[in-house]
This record gives structure tokens, sequence and C-alpha cells, in this order.
């Protein structure tokens, strides 16, 4: 399948597009900001977006996702327990010194276990809570893939001391969500290099014992 990995916005968020090259399905996650590059790759490979999935309510994660559902008409996924977070969105933004973006409604509350289909790729969401309260990660087995949001980085995990970040949590999350997958599962976190679950076991400071 096809999958191009863009870094948009100030803090670079990897927004990750996955197509299906038979149905032409796509699947987009974190459109963070510059969806004018989102959408010229969408037109590259001739996709169709079916669901744009937000794997935490940070702004650099969802800024882009209003101009990006009005763009396309796909439906916007996020867990609930964000929704707090998303409503700071002001506070956000003064954090980072930038405007406001515009607020996008949320069409699907994306709880941990749901799946959603790429063409013939299963995507599972999983909930795995601790940078913020509903954070999630998607699990994609037959692609050998998880786009980790900013739970888990390589050689690092997300920062806790946002509003709703849990340090204690976000272990539990890795520990029990993540680290169970396959040894060679590639990992795209929210910020910097690819990775794999393997490695991270192995040379993660934050993971050791
Ligand atoms: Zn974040």
């Amino acid at each position: 399948m096809v999958h191009e990995i863009l870094p948009v916005g100030m803090l670079q968020c990897n927004c990750s597009v996955f197509g299906d090259e038979q149905t032409h399905e796509a699947l987009v996650v974190d459109p963070g900001d510059e969806i004018g590059r989102v959408l010229a790759v969408l037109a590259k490979h001739g996709l169709k977006l079916k669901a744009i999935v937000i794997t935490h309510a940070h702004i650099d994660h969802i800024g882009g996702a209003q101009k990006l559902k009005h763009a396309t008409g796909a439906p916007v996924y996020m867990n609930a327990r964000d929704a707090d977070l998303q409503k700071m969105m002001p506070v956000q933004a003064n954090w980072l010194g930038t405007a406001v973006p515009e607020t996008v409604e949320i069409d699907v509350a994306a709880k941990d276990g749901d799946r959603l289909t790429v063409g013939a790729t299963e995507v599972t969401l999983l909930h795995t809570p601790g940078h913020t309260q509903g954070s999630i990660s998607l699990w994609m087995p037959s692609e050998g893939k998880l786009v980790a949001g900013d739970t888990l980085f390589r050689d690092s995990i997300g920062r806790t001391d946002l509003p709703g970040g849990d340090g204690q949590q976000i272990l539990r999350s890795i520990h029990r969500k993540l680290l169970p997958l396959p040894e060679e599962t590639v990992v795209i976190p929210g910020h910097g290099a690819n990775t794999t679950i393997g490695r991270e076991k192995q040379f993660n400071p934050f993971l050791q014992a």
C-alpha cells in the first residue's frame, strides 16, 4: 500500500497518508498543518480519503483537520477523552504563539479495539493514554506498522507534563499495548525518525526495568 510520511507545521508532526492501490481508499493520520501538501499526495496517487484519524488533540496533530475534512468530506475519528483538551485550543495556540485553527467536529468517537479498513488492510485502534487521556495508536498487522502518535518515540516517550499527562500511565500503555506487538513492527512516531518495537524494547532508556 501507499504510505507517505509528511512532517508538517512548526513542530514537524509526522502526518501519515495511507492509500490502497486497488480501491484507491485512503486514510490520513494527524493532519496537523500544511493541508495543501496532504491533498497533493492524495491527488498524486489518485486517492479518495475515507477517514481522518487524530492520535490526540494537541494542536500540532489536529490543527489542519477541519481544512482537510472540508476539502474531502472525510469523517474525523478521535478518542472522546481528548474532548476537553480540544476545547483548550486557544490555550494551546498561545503556547506556540500561533493562530487558533478552525475547530473540527469529531464524527466518530474512536475506542480501544475499533477497526477501520483501507481497501483490504485492517487498522486496529489502541487506546494508549498517558501523553494525553485520549491518546490512540494505530496498528496495521498486515503492514507490520504502528502509528504511535506522541506515545512512543525512537529512544524516548511522550512528555507527560502537559494537561492530561500521566507518567505512570504512559509506561503502562507502552508495556501493555505496544511492546507485545511483533519486534519487527515499524513504529511511526508523532515526531522524528521511525523505529521498531524490538529496537525500543532493547535500547529505549525510558523502558528499561
Ligand atoms: Zn502531543
